[in-house]
């Protein structure tokens, strides 16, 4: 195609704006990170036939990036996805799957302990706007099915749940969404696809918090959506439409991020499951919660579809809340955050704080105790950890050993 040759030297002004531009990033061996509000267009036609969606390319930031693009390839290649969708929030995820998949009088299922704002979110927004919600243990088949009307549109689960720890049957729910043609959407934000990959378990659609374990390190938000391409596409019309868009920097941080995702898992892994085993024989604690224990009672399920364990556990220390804060103000290396999934190990009182909004009677009925601890182990060295959490544990009361 012609170039168009200026018809004089342009003046400073222009110079200063227009010089420099258009580098070819193409051949960084370190992904570049592209920072950009639009795109140019080959001429007029191309304009039109990028617009129409009938030729590929990026045409404005609110729904195309080339760095975003870029991680969601890889994340959909991680969860074995036929494509991605980067939004700017693990809610936001939620928000564009809601909008794009749900309709008024459709009916919900959530599986029981998820994140809390997830519930909020739909008894909030989406009842709001016509859509029924209701609750299931996720450990327990028949109430799904016993949940199962006509309107059922969609299963929404977290597994293992967070603090408690509790197995969905991934494989026997995608069966039951399949027979009564519903939509199985699995969180998979703490185990990452390194642990678990839901949609070759029957999922149909994948969603991540990128601000846990795939950023990794505690500096960005973010969220995306991993699936079916006839699910993603209303998703990502809801991008474009109703605008809860990454930012490149931060799709940028997660890409680079994935690179190192396996080895983090494998070590958070590793911290958890020996901390874990040692918590269990501390005269200090009651109990342990962690699937890759062998006293839990669904350790057998959580072995038979992910490959590991994960960083997050809680545990109840002897005694009440006192106790428990006890622990909290003693220890000096963990961090007391009510984050997951950092480097940084973290640890948090779920009962007045993450759950703190539940009535009492609802904290009882989720095993939420006042002695109830959660940590996010993170990657230091493991005795550096048991030495911190058993000053704090003797400092709550308990002997030490
Ligand atoms: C944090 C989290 C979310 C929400 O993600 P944001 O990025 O904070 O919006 C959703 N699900 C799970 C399991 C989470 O841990």
């Amino acid at each position: 195609m012609p170039v168009n040759q200026p018809s004089r030297p342009y003046a400073l002004a222009t110079r200063a704006v227009r010089t420099g531009q258009y580098q070819d990033l193409s051949d960084l061996h370190s992904e570049g990170l592209a920072l950009t509000a639009s795109y140019v267009f080959a001429d007029a036609e191309d304009a039109a036939e990028q617009f129409a969606g009938r030729r590929p390319g990026h045409v404005y930031v609110r729904f195309g990036n080339p760095t975003t693009a870029a991680f969601e390839q890889r994340i959909a290649a991680m969860e074995g996805a036929d494509g991605a969708v980067a939004v700017g929030s693990g809610m936001a995820a939620y928000t564009a799957v809601a909008l794009g998949l749900l309709s008024a009088g459709d009916h919900v299922v959530l599986g029981d302990g998820m994140f809390g704002t997830t519930p909020r979110f739909f008894r909030a927004y989406m009842e709001k706007f016509g859509v029924r919600v209701s609750v299931a243990d996720v450990r327990d088949l028949d109430q799904w099915r016993d949940a199962v009307r006509d309107e059922t549109a969609m299963f929404v689960l977290e597994t293992p749940t967070n603090p408690m720890m509790h197995v969905a049957d991934v494989r026997a729910l995608a069966a039951l969404a399949a027979e009564r043609d519903v939509v199985l959407l699995v969180d998979n934000t703490l185990c990452t696809p390194v642990l678990q990959n839901p949609l070759a378990l029957g999922a149909d659609l994948v969603v991540h918090s990128a601000a846990k374990y795939i950023d990794g390190q505690g500096r960005c938000g973010g969220g995306v959506v991993a699936g079916r391409a006839d699910l993603l596409k209303p998703v990502s019309e809801v991008l474009r439409t109703a605008g809860p868009s990454p930012s490149a920097f931060n799709s940028w941080v997660f890409l680079k991020s994935l690179e190192t995702l396996p080895i983090r898992m494998r070590e958070h892994s590793r911290n958890a499951t020996l901390l874990a085993e040692w918590l269990e024989g501390h005269p200090a604690v009651e109990e342990v919660h962690y699937t890759g224990l062998a006293s839990h009672p669904q350790r057998a399920l959580a072995d038979s579809q992910q490959s590991g364990h994960g960083g997050l556990l809680a545990f109840t220390v002897r005694g009440g809340r006192r106790e428990a804060w006890n622990v909290v103000d003693a220890l000096s290396l963990v961090s007391v955050t009510t984050n997951i999934g950092d480097t940084k190990s973290m640890i948090t009182h779920p009962a007045t704080t993450t759950h703190g909004r539940m009535a009492p009677e609802e904290q009882a009925r989720a095993g939420i105790g006042p002695n109830l601890l959660r940590l996010s182990v993170g990657l230091e060295d493991v005795e550096d950890l048991k030495a911190d959490l058993d000053r704090a544990l003797r400092a709550a009361g308990g002997r030490s050993r």
